[in-house]
């Protein structure tokens, strides 16, 4: 920031505002996190000055050599981290990767099954406003009654409609998701599995949920989530056919250049995400999450399905007065932030919904344990009973927390 500032010192006060948020907020947002200063740095540095469309040996741009080495250790990291044979590096971002593995495999029409946005699934698995619902006939697919995926409903479903591809994952889902029987239920039926592990990414590479690599066609995933990189996607895929497809759906299918600097920066996420302490960040951060949804339970708040199996949980207010926009505004108010969300049979509009998804890296990155998930559940339940008299006894305890776990100092 001290840089753009001696030039720009309109844009860098704004910047300084967000770092002082950062620091002064307790980000419970579940597709948020902290990243390291090396991949922050990464991503601040020559490479974005050079354009690379192509892959590495194989560009439409000269002096290129250095450029390739960056990529190459890149997709060599993702490989190794994943178990993966091939690795596409280049997706700007989760809903471009998704894009690119449909215009891949798939035709302007086909039948995909895709987990319900209101069951917890992602606009790009079919929503009506986004390009995958638009170009494609998704069929959607949810959760039971309990609030875990209904897996004997999506395999009948797979053989009434018979699809040409399952998409799996999703973006508000609390509970282990099984590619192995997802995977049986693709095959039986003809059709690709394709798994969005964008969620959960961190807790894959840090061993804390089943992988989907060895079981699904085509795996993509975000890189900024649990994984703790910068802001971009990834494509994996054990199947040499499927990867060639793949490397052209993104360049020149659906992307030009490559954005190298942040290519750099994936490269840094996943070196770190080899070590040893990677896989003890990804414990931590499902331990917390657990922790967090007992002693919310404690509280009496309800969680959808009654708890978590990974990084996330979903407050279920659909028996309180307080809504999920409510909620989401009283936790600003005192500085913990978290977003509003559907739950599953909502009855209230999407603008206001009966839910608010919570989650934990980011809380774990910054050195919380344990024993801050008490005072977070504290804090989060005062702030759906109580609010009003509660609300600067709160925000006091907010404020003596995240001082005691500096950020970027
Ligand atoms: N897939 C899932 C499951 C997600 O949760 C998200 C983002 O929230 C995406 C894809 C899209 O990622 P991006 O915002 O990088 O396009």
């Amino acid at each position: 920031i001290g840089f753009v500032a001696g030039q720009d010192p309109e844009l860098a006060e704004a910047m300084q505002r967000e770092l002082v948020r950062q620091r002064q907020n307790i980000e419970l947002i579940a597709s948020e996190n902290i990243v390291s200063p090396a991949v922050m740095a990464a991503m601040g540095t020559v490479l974005t000055n050079k354009y690379a469309e192509g892959y590495p040996a194989h560009r439409y741009y000269g002096g290129c050599a250095y450029v390739d080495q960056v990529e190459q250790i890149a997709i060599d990291r993702a490989c190794k981290l994943f178990v993966s044979k091939f690795a596409n590096v280049q997706p700007h971002s989760g809903a471009q990767a998704n894009l690119a593995v449909y215009f891949a495999l798939l035709e302007v029409g086909d039948t995909i099954l895709g987990m319900d946005l209101a069951a917890g699934g992602h606009l790009t698995h079919g929503s009506p406003v986004n390009m995958s619902g638009k170009n494609y006939h998704f069929v959607p697919y949810g959760v039971n009654a309990d609030g875990y995926l209904d897996y004997d409903a999506l395999r009948q479903l797979g053989r009434e409609v018979k699809p040409k591809m399952i998409v799996a994952g999703a973006s508000a889902y609390p509970r282990a998701i099984k590619f192995d029987v997802l995977a049986d239920i693709a095959h039986e039926v003809g059709a690709y599995l394709m798994v969005d592990m964008a969620h959960i990414a961190g807790l894959v590479a840090g061993g804390a949920h089943q992988s989907p690599v060895p079981y699904a066609d085509v795996v993509t995933t975000t890189t900024h989530k649990t994984l703790r990189g910068p802001r971009g996607g990834l494509i994996l895929t054990n199947n040499e056919e499927l990867a060639k497809k793949i490397n052209k759906a993104v360049f020149p299918g659906t992307q030009g250049g490559p954005l190298e600097h942040v290519i750099a920066a994936k490269a840094v996420c996943f070196g770190e995400a080899l070590r040893p302490e990677f896989k003890e960040y990804a414990r931590k951060i499902v331990e917390n999450a657990q922790a967090l949804a007992s002693e919310l339970t404690a509280r009496g708040v309800k969680l959808v399905s009654g708890g978590t199996d990974n990084h996330l949980m979903l407050i279920d207010l659909s028996d309180e007065e307080c809504t999920g926009k409510e909620l989401e505004h009283n936790l600003d108010e005192v500085h913990i932030t978290a977003n509003k969300n559907s739950v599953p049979g909502e009855k209230r509009s999407p603008f206001v919904t009966s839910g608010v998804r919570i989650g934990t890296p980011a809380v774990t990155t910054r050195g919380f344990g344990p024993e801050e998930m008490k005072v977070i559940a504290d804090c989060i339940a005062d702030c759906i009973f109580d609010f009003e008299n509660k609300k600067d006894q709160v925000a006091a305890r907010v404020a003596e927390l995240t001082a005691r776990f500096p950020l970027y100092e």
